[in-house]
């Protein structure tokens, strides 16, 4: 599934195909991915220049002066910019002609994903209750210090609800706790604000990392035969219950943790 990082690399590979081009046509190969695509997609944005390509959380918003496509991968989507000639593959649900004659083309098998509207000057009601960008500077250990007291879920839970702060899936909650020594089932209102700053900080470390990284594939996101392109990942925890920690050799435990999959070092994470 494509996580932030993925989000954020689909951003800057599109960035320098997309920007300032006017979208000539649109098409359509079917009415809806997860809901409905909303019919401004159509009716509107032809003829309309993209001004800035931004993302939120996990959205990416295509900036028109008259509005903005907003788009979610969902589980399986991608985004990829390609030559006209390029044939259209099962699940190509969406193309944008562009003015350079290339081509916007959002793929998803599983159609999770979505591509809705936001009229200039609103927020989507998607958007509108979400928590800080996690590379943001108001997202530091005191605003999870803060949101989090008198509350008694997990501590995992916690950093992966929305309105906390975006963008922190499963894989990148668990590598943070881990990184940070702190246990995912821990009450997230019993941590205290030396170990939130910790926490907050792995969280920036290790998301800027895999965007890092993920500029090291911008490739696989514009070539016509490459993959999707979603990162490799070098885990810690993640995925790898039963296994030995790779900082003392303990056994980490699985188990589930607000119905996710979790996995931690007894002995590291308290
Ligand atoms: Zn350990």
């Amino acid at each position: 599934m494509p996580e932030l990082p993925e989000v954020e690399t689909t951003r800057a590979g599109l960035a320098p195909h997309v920007l300032g081009r006017t979208i000539r046509s649109v098409v359509l190969r079917r009415p809806d991915l997860r809901w409905p695509i909303a019919g401004e997609v159509s009716t509107v944005l032809p003829g309309q220049r993209v001004e800035a390509i931004r993302r939120r959380a996990k959205y990416l918003l295509l900036d028109t002066g008259a509005g903005s496509a907003l788009l979610h991968l969902g589980m399986s989507g991608s985004l990829r910019v390609l030559d006209p000639d390029v044939p259209v593959r099962t699940h190509d649900h969406v193309d944008m002609t562009l003015d350079s004659g290339q081509i916007l083309r959002f793929n998803d098998p599983r159609r999770f994903g979505c591509l809705l509207w936001q009229a200039p000057g609103d927020t989507h009601d998607l958007l509108r209750d979400l928590g800080p960008e996690p590379l943001d500077d108001v997202f530091d250990g005191d605003h999870l210090f803060f949101a989090s007291r008198g509350r008694r879920a997990p501590v995992k839970t916690f950093l992966m609800d929305q309105r906390i702060v975006v963008g922190v899936g499963n894989i990148y909650a668990a590598e943070a706790l881990f990184a940070a020594g702190i246990s995912p089932l821990r009450d997230a209102g019993r941590i205290s604000r030396e170990r939130y700053a910790r926490l907050a900080a792995e969280v920036k470390r290790i998301l800027a990392y895999a965007i890092n990284r993920g500029g090291t594939t911008l490739r696989d996101f514009i070539s016509p035969d490459g993959a999707p392109g979603y990162f490799e990942q070098e885990l810690s925890a993640y995925g790898r219950g039963g296994l030995p920690c790779p900082a003392c050799g303990t056994p980490l435990r699985q188990a589930l943790v607000g119905q996710r999959a979790t996995v931690w070092c007894p002995r590291c994470q308290r």
